[in-house]
């Protein structure tokens, strides 16, 4: 009898492993069109100077806008796509559209605008990144300058002296880097000391809980203290509040981004908080 239950067990399993399997490629092919069809869309979230209040510059995050399942945020297909390698194609999109993008910004005569745009540690792996971003910027006449590309530790972490490398070679273009999600990965002084970034990012996790976590208060304070010492400029991601904000100041913190000034929006709604900002 228990054989059987075992069985049975199995076998039903296994169906809804079948079950996952048959959703996960059809995610992957219908991920694949999207990228074909254009589905794909580029929001931008403000990243604002403390000290000024003013937006100093934008993070890129991609959305699909799939015919049938409306909006599909990038929890729900980056992870697929870095596995199956789809993400370059993304990569290679985002950045393109995004810097063609920043040039028309320019070209309207605002301020000049930092824009961050994430590459996957699959991305950074395999394809030619400082060979991409050289081709992207002289296609589309974006400055160096005012692209930055956000890294995570992870990605960082494998080989270190390729990444050491890559990196240089990105820098020497004058492009700025982004250590993303800072705190969550491996954190270690020895590796910030190795790689050529410009900023951290400190993980929206250590801000959640401010004011009420005395723990990720000190973290956070620690991290901003760490970072300008080594010479680093530190965001905080994912501020809500203003007590957060107020707390971010009081400890120095150079610049935010958080739904408590925007959500990522899409390139028009941008523009007016751009035109709002320069009445001002
Ligand atoms: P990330 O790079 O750490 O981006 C920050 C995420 O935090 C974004 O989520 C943003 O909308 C969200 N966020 C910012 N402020 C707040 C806040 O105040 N409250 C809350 N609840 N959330 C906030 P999003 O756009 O869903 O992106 C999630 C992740 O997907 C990104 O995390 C990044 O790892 C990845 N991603 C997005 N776009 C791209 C892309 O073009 N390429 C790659 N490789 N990854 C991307
Ligand atoms: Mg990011
Ligand atoms: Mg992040
Ligand atoms: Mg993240």
């Amino acid at each position: 009898e228990a054989k059987q239950a075992g069985r049975g067990c199995f076998a039903y399993f296994s169906e809804e492993l079948t079950i996952a399997v048959r959703k996960r490629i059809a995610l992957e092919d219908r991920l694949r069109k999207a990228i074909e069809q254009r589905e794909l869309r580029v929001f931008y979230q403000p990243q604002i100077d403390i000290a000024s209040n003013r937006i100093i510059g934008a993070e890129a995050l991609v959305r699909w806008q799939s015919p049938v399942d409306g909006l599909i945020a990038p929890v729900n297909f980056i992870p697929i796509a870095e596995e199956t390698g789809l993400i370059i194609a993304i990569g290679e999109w985002v950045l393109r559209e995004t810097c063609r993008q920043g040039r028309l910004w320019l070209a309207a005569g605002f301020s000049p605008l930092t824009l961050a745009v994430n590459v996957s540690p699959h991305q950074f792996r395999r394809c030619d990144i400082s060979a991409l971003v050289e081709k992207i910027l002289a296609e589309t006449g974006f400055p160096a300058g005012l692209l930055e590309l956000e890294l995570t530790e992870s990605g960082l972490m494998d080989n270190q002296d390729k990444a050491v490398e890559v990196l240089n070679n990105l820098r020497s273009q004058g492009v700025r880097l982004a250590i993303d999600d800072f705190g969550t990965g491996y954190s270690s002084l020895a590796y910030l000391k190795r790689f050529p970034v410009d900023v951290l990012k400190i993980d929206k996790s250590f801000i959640d809980d401010i004011p009420h976590l005395q723990d990720d208060m000190e973290i956070t304070a620690t991290i901003i203290a760490m970072g300008h010492t080594l010479g680093f400029q530190v965001l905080a991601e994912g501020v809500e509040t203003h007590v957060q904000l107020a707390f971010l100041r009081e400890k120095g913190c150079d610049a935010y981004q958080g739904y408590f000034t925007s959500k990522p929006v899409p390139a028009d709604e941008f523009t007016e908080l751009l035109r709002a900002q320069q009445k001002e």
